[in-house]
């Protein structure tokens, strides 16, 4: 099974078939190893196609895909993950989540659907997205398969301790979406504060605060090669304990992804 990176490329709104197809080829010959799409983003054969274009092994990628809201009755999660890995050019992927718990998801239909593709091979792992807390409960007790990553919002200006509490006390990986605020980060000047001091910068350390934390990933969207190799470079950004502190005590609640209907509303 192909290792899970905790570093990974997003892929929304990255709908231009030539620059999707571009930044997933750039991306994993600059090292990632874990590529995130869904259903939403109208995106995946350009994935799948960046994917086949790189020099890297299908093998060695960890390819994430998630249903639709739409898809998430019984035969529709069937249906609409066997499309989406037509579309992805691929046997199975190595992470299926459900992309929201809202619209057509009733976790009694939706999750055994889950487990089911789970056991036949045609998705390695089972993740949730967008869940909160009473959900996340419900989903556990549902699912026959463990839960291996729940993917939310996450960055110094939304913090999300306590989701981040309980997948470390689950054992699970929170994926961060949103990981550099959608660029809101390069004007945080605690970040640019501590990457002048690491020659790094805003974006690299917004990358490295959550890398710092146990059991959290974090997936960039990035499309040119600039941003591509500057994000990889957060790998290589070691903050203090000191730093790292000094990020936790930002109070600033800034969710950049809602809307009325969204679980938490
Ligand atoms: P993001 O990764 O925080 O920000 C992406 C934006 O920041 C893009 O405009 C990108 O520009 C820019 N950027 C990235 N690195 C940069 C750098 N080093 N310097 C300057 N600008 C930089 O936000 P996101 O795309 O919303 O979230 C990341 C991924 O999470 C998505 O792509 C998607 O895969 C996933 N996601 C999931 C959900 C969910 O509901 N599960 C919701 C939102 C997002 P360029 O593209 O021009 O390089």
């Amino acid at each position: 099974m192909s290792e899970f990176h905790r570093l990974g490329l997003g892929t929304y709104r990255n709908t231009d078939p030539d620059a999707c197809r571009t930044a997933v080829e750039t991306a994993l010959e600059t090292g990632y190893r874990h590529v995130d799409t869904a259903q939403m983003y109208d995106n995946e054969t350009y994935v799948g196609e960046g994917i086949a274009a790189a020099d890297v092994a299908r093998e060695d990628v960890f390819l994430a895909t998630k249903l639709d809201t739409d898809n998430l009755a019984r035969d529709a999660v069937h249906e609409s993950s066997a499309a989406s890995l037509e579309r992805l050019d691929t046997d199975y992927v190595d992470l299926l989540y459900v992309h929201w718990p809202i619209d057509s998801y009733d976790a009694a239909e939706t999750l055994p659907a889950l487990d089911t593709l789970h056991t036949e091979g045609a998705i390695r792992n089972v993740g949730l997205s967008n869940f909160t807390p009473e959900l996340l409960d419900e989903a556990i007790e549902t699912l026959e398969a463990p839960v291996f990553a729940h993917q939310v919002e996450m960055h110094p200006l939304l913090q999300q301790e306590a989701l981040h509490e309980r997948a470390v006390a689950d054992d699970y990986w929170l994926v961060a979406y949103c990981p550099v605020a959608r660029g809101q980060v390069a004007d945080v000047p605690e970040l640019v504060e501590i990457g002048e001091k690491h020659d790094a910068t805003p974006y690299q350390v917004s990358l490295a605060w959550l890398l710092a934390k146990e059991n959290v990933a974090a997936i960039p969207k990035a499309t040119s090669k600039q941003h591509i190799v500057e994000n990889y470079g957060a790998l290589d950004v070691e903050l203090s304990e000191a730093d790292v502190a000094k990020i936790d005590r930002i109070e600033r609640e800034e969710r950049l992804v809602d809307f009325p209907a969204a679980p938490w509303n």
